[in-house]
């Protein structure tokens, strides 16, 4: 019996949706209970809730409104 992997394609990838939360801008995973990431705009200063699946490569994207500057998360 064989088996082809496509090894390439293994890793799950999530796509996050983003919010605005004062001066932070937060990303969560509508399939990961629990899971945050939490980005202030003001320091950078990221904070990181990894959730039921931590071995899951999140991504995301927010453009704040009235902002020239986007914020991207990738991990
Ligand atoms: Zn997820």
């Amino acid at each position: 019996m064989l088996f082809n992997f496509d090894t390439s394609g293994d890793t799950p990838k999530h796509t996050c949706t983003a919010r605005r939360d004062g001066v932070w801008v937060v990303f969560s995973c509508p399939l990961c209970p629990g899971f945050e990431r939490r980005m202030n705009i003001q320091t950078g200063v990221m904070r990181v809730k990894p959730g039921a699946h931590p071995q899951v490569l999140h991504q995301g994207s927010f453009t704040p409104v009235g902002l020239e500057n986007s914020y991207s998360l990738l991990n």
